[in-house]
């Protein structure tokens, strides 16, 4: 499982299917050549972007 290190999402795919050092975030927009593989760190971060972007 890959995650997005900026919001944990793991909807997630290659900018080009060519190019696998580039990665881009379907749910944020991120793109950049990090990525995150470890569940317990991706959904940290999922947590936290969803406390940041919570609707009050
Ligand atoms: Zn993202």
């Amino acid at each position: 499982m890959k995650f997005c290190p900026n919001c944990g999402s793991t909807n997630i795919d290659w900018v080009l299917p060519q190019d696998w050092s580039r990665w881009t975030c379907k749910d944020c927009g991120y793109i950049g050549p990090l990525i995150i593989e470890d569940g317990k760190i991706g959904e940290k971060i999922r947590e936290e972007y969803l406390k940041k972007h919570q609707r009050k």
